[in-house]
């Protein structure tokens, strides 16, 4: 076979041998029980940025955390990728927590907040929601640096997502159900390596931080699947 220094990936697959071998060394039965069945806790909603590991910044092992990831981290119900994410751990895993996580330095974010409309690509297509929620929330942009306004673009994209994860038919017939279910907003920065929360955890509808406010329906791309 003709070596090929581009397409070789034996760094990778040796680094996985070791992995695996480690792994069993310190619990021979590491992957065995993982082969069986799971049941995390947490469904993880993030952006696909390379510098963001969603179970190593929560210290997570294989597992413990069902992952969805897109560029910008959004929630839409045109995306069925997110909505059968949403689907199969809600209402089969039985989740108990949703991890709404954006992260500072979001190349989507940038885009949503600097690309003109008709810029070409299907990138820009996908990060429309994102230049939405900047057009919705035009006045907390006012006086900022641009550093600051790409801060903002971050955190108000993430409260957006939350809110359509709120909003989502699927949440809300968990909750309506009675299933245990909390929503958080969670923004994580490449430079620290620190996650804050951005908003109060939403536990249902008749959580006090959760509200069919002005701004949640400004925000919510199923508005029209909220109950008055
Ligand atoms: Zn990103």
């Amino acid at each position: 076979m003709v070596h090929d220094s581009t397409s070789d990936i034996s760094p990778l697959l040796e680094a996985n041998r070791k992995w695996a071998e480690e792994c069993i060394a310190k619990d021979p039965t590491y992957f065995s029980k993982l082969a069986g069945s799971q049941a995390p806790e947490f469904l993880y909603i993030g952006c696909s940025d390379s510098r963001v590991a969603p179970a190593a910044i929560f210290n997570m092992v294989p597992g413990e955390v069902f992952v969805q990831r897109n560029v910008g981290n959004l929630v839409n119900v045109k995306d069925l990728n997110c909505m059968s994410c949403l689907e199969y751990t809600i209402d089969h895993l039985k989740i108990k927590h949703i991890l709404v996580t954006g992260h500072y330095n979001c190349g989507a974010c940038k885009a949503g907040l600097l690309w003109h409309p008709s810029t070409a690509g299907v990138t820009n297509l996908w990060i429309s929601d994102v230049r939405d929620v900047r057009d919705k929330n035009a006045a907390a942009f006012e006086g900022l640096t641009a550093d600051e306004a790409w801060d903002k673009m971050v955190e108000l994209n993430v409260e957006a997502q939350v809110f359509n994860v709120c909003a989502s038919p699927i949440v809300q017939a968990a909750w309506a159900r009675g299933q245990p279910l909390t929503v958080h907003g969670l923004v994580y920065s490449p430079g620290t390596g620190r996650v804050k929360e951005l908003i109060k955890p939403i536990k249902g509808t008749d959580d006090p931080s959760y509200s069919l406010s002005a701004k949640l329906k400004q925000h919510c791309s199923f508005s029209d699947c909220l109950k008055a």
